[in-house]
């Protein structure tokens, strides 16, 4: 289900059009990222955590696979599984871990593992349009799946 498709023409904007969607985010939700290199979906993420109150500033996970951020009105766990190379990886950098229930989940570069995603989830696409032009899609929800 697609629920919004908006053009942003800075990371600014980018970020404003987070932090309004993250208004919306419940514990257990899962949000897949999808979108090229430079596309955008950390921006997008720090508007996250942004919007749920998080004051430390969001960086790559890339090389950390997942990054945690307390402080906010609920946890935010940040992977990008754009190094990963199987779904056992995805595993092992704790993919699956319950605990993570409290909080959201967002995950970059969720295109690379979709067999693997949770069915009930947010699916953001963000694509260039132009150097500072970003077409985001947003779609799916907590009742994707039906
Ligand atoms: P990704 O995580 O998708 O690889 P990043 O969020 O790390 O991408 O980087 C996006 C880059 O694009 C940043 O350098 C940002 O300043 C730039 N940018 C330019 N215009 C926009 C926009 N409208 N929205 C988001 N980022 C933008
Ligand atoms: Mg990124």
């Amino acid at each position: 289900m697609l629920l919004s498709t908006l053009t942003t023409h800075s990371p600014e904007e980018t970020e404003q059009a987070a932090m309004r969607f993250a208004e919306r985010l419940q514990p257990g939700m899962f949000i897949a990222l999808s979108g090229d290199l430079g596309a955008g979906k950390t921006v997008f993420v720090r508007g996250i955590a942004r919007g749920l109150g998080i004051m430390r500033d969001v960086l790559s996970p890339t090389f950390t696979l997942m990054r945690q951020y307390d402080g906010g009105r609920m946890p935010l766990y940040h992977f990008d599984v754009y190094r990963l190379g199987s779904e056992e990886e995805l595993d092992d950098a704790g993919f699956y871990d319950p605990a993570m229930a409290d909080g959201v989940v967002v995950c970059e570069w969720a295109e690379r593992f979709r067999e693997a995603l949770p069915d009930d989830r947010f699916e953001i696409t963000i694509e260039a349009a132009g150097p500072e032009v970003r077409t985001i899609s947003i779609g799916g929800g907590p009742d994707a799946a039906g």
